[in-house]
């Protein structure tokens, strides 16, 4: 048996991004799905489909194994206490919007909350409110994890012979689809608490590679985030009219929309609207549905605001970046291994991976590589003076006084990437972005102050945001070409040797090391089929 501790910065019963609620599972592929159909199925829906999103997933092994476990993973679900059926007690298949794998239509308002139950009840020893802040590793393996608690400021020691990442994607670089003063600075789509790129910034720093980081969804989601998921405009093979701002009827699905959004940007014809004016009742009613599993509250908020989803236009968010979704991140192996010996990843922080059954899937599948591993292990010895150095800087900002305020420090991020890397992105801004990211760094990071246990996750996120935030500009500078969500100002198109290659990218003594590498096929046989 293995014992398993969870931390986790809120509070699991609500925490991280499907926190409110889910409305669909996109891992329903057919049972006893081989290497073979898998492929087939990529080829068909070609590059440039937002499933593929248009580069090449960075470990084709490890997706796979995602997706062919899927209909096992919701098994698993129900085992834990997650209701997968409607109440006639079957499930709800959909045809997909756009994306590619086949759904189910869940109807999961209560997801985290029956998760929850289901991992207590496991025996799981949960930390709550605790924020992981490094990991601790001794001759090349991960041996622990210190952290705080963000209610007490209590400095925590883990020691452990293994651990999964999972905490999220990143996209705080970026400033939120709808840009609000105040408190409205964290009205992201996603969980803003989720998507702060901890884990990539921790595993970074620990030595573990990154990939595809310069993959930054632009054009993605709407600025009126009300009373429709963004993924919804296109369900069951309805679109929503795409319009210019002079109701213009436009069409821009795909990879290849945003460079033609630019286009008609620059000539005057933004902003853009989503309309659903035209669709069936039926449709409306069906949307409906799905948003009140993710967002009831939005329902409200909209009719507050006089907010009409079957009148009224839902404003596309425009010419720039909002989140580092689907391909970039942990760079992780068919058995969610990282490159770091004892560290794994699983979810929205893996590169390659995105959504509930992605993450779910892992979940389940990395408990196989982790007891394997757990067994033949030897025990932990953690490195005292490293553990000494971190919790200097992890409580560090809890003794500055008169300093700055981490999210004056994380608005200054997200101008700078605004400004130099999404929408203007070439050699000399990325350059010059780099340099003045350098500086903020050097300057502000030290002078970082906490007013209270709170406000000290707030500073050690934006010390993670900047680590993430520069190892995107890194990877954006190094590919000189136009590909799936990363684009160059002066290098417009794709470029044939980048075909199939891969960003690849890790801290050796303290400096960053930036490879290409090319996709490998699938590690196993063509036939092969997961035992499940
Ligand atoms: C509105 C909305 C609707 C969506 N609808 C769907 C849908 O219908 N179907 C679907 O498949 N997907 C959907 N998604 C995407 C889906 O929610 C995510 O893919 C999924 O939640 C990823 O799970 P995860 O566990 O990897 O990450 P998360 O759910 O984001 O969880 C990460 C957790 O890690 C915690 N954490 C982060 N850093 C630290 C740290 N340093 N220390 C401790 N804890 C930390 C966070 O607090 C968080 O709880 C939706 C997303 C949104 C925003």
């Amino acid at each position: 048996m293995v014992k398993v501790t969870l931390a986790e910065k809120a509070k699991i019963e609500r925490s991280g991004t499907s926190g409110q609620g889910i409305d669909h599972y996109g891992g329903a592929f057919p049972r006893g799905m081989t290497p073979k159909d898998f492929t087939e199925i990529l080829e068909e829906l070609g590059r440039e489909s937002a499933f593929y999103g248009g580069v090449p997933y960075s470990n084709l092994t490890r997706i796979y194994r995602q997706y062919a476990n899927g209909y096992w993973a919701i098994e698993e679900l129900e085992k834990l206490g997650v209701t997968m059926r409607w109440t006639d007690g079957e499930f709800r298949p959909i045809k997909n919007f756009g994306g590619g794998s086949p759904f189910l239509r869940v109807h999961w308002v209560n997801v985290k909350p029956e998760m929850a139950a289901g991992v207590r009840k496991r025996g799981v020893n949960v930390l709550d409110r605790t924020m992981i802040v490094d990991f601790l590793t001794n001759n090349g393996a991960v041996v622990g994890a210190t952290a705080v608690n963000s209610r007490t400021g209590e400095f925590i020691v883990i020691r452990t012979k293994a651990i999964v990442v999972a905490t999220g994607m990143f996209a705080r670089c970026y400033n939120p689809e709808q840009p609000c003063p105040g408190r409205y600075k964290f009205r992201y789509h996603c969980c803003p608490a989720a998507v702060s790129g901890d884990g990539g910034a921790m595993a970074y720093r620990a030595g573990a590679e990154l990939s595809n980081m310069e993959q930054a969804r632009r054009r993605g989601g709407t600025n009126d985030d009300l009373t429709i998921s963004f993924g919804n405009f296109i369900n069951e093979g309805i679109p929503a009219k795409a319009l210019t701002w002079d109701g213009e009827e436009i069409s821009f699905i795909g990879t290849q929309g945003a460079a033609k959004l630019d286009e008609m940007e620059l000539k005057g014809r933004g902003p853009f609207y989503m309309s659903l004016e035209d669709v069936p009742d039926d449709f409306h009613k069906r949307i409906e549905v799905c948003y009140a599993d993710e967002r009831l509250l939005s329902f409200k908020i909209a009719q507050d605001r006089g907010f009409n989803p079957r009148k009224h236009w839902f404003q596309r968010v425009g010419n720039r970046c909002t989140i580092l979704h689907a391909q970039p991140g942990i760079s992780a192996d068919g058995d969610f291994k990282t490159t770091l010996k004892g560290l794994y990843a699983a979810g929205d922080c893996v590169a390659g991976s995105h959504d509930v059954a992605n993450a779910a899937t892992a979940g389940f599948l990395v408990g196989d590589s982790i007891r394997t591993y757990v067994n033949g292990a030897a025990e932990p010895v953690i490195d005292e003076a490293q553990v000494e150095s971190q919790k200097e800087t992890a409580l560090a900002p809890l003794a500055v006084k008169d300093g700055t305020d981490p999210m004056e420090l994380e608005m200054s991020v997200r101008g700078l990437c605004d400004q130099y890397v999404c929408p203007n992105r070439g050699e000399g801004t990325l350059r010059e972005g780099l340099r003045r990211m350098g500086s903020l760094r050097r300057v502000f990071l030290p002078q970082l102050m906490a007013k209270n246990p709170h406000y000290l996750m707030r500073a050690l996120e934006v010390r993670n945001i900047m680590e993430m935030a520069e190892a995107h500009m890194r990877a954006c500078l190094e590919r000189r070409e136009t590909r799936g969500y990363h684009f160059r100002r002066d290098y417009p198109e794709a470029d044939p040797k980048w075909e199939g290659m891969l960003t690849y990218q890790r801290l050796e003594n303290g400096k960053p090391v930036l490879e290409m590498r090319k996709q490998a096929p699938i590690a196993l046989p063509d036939d092969h089929k997961e035992e499940r």
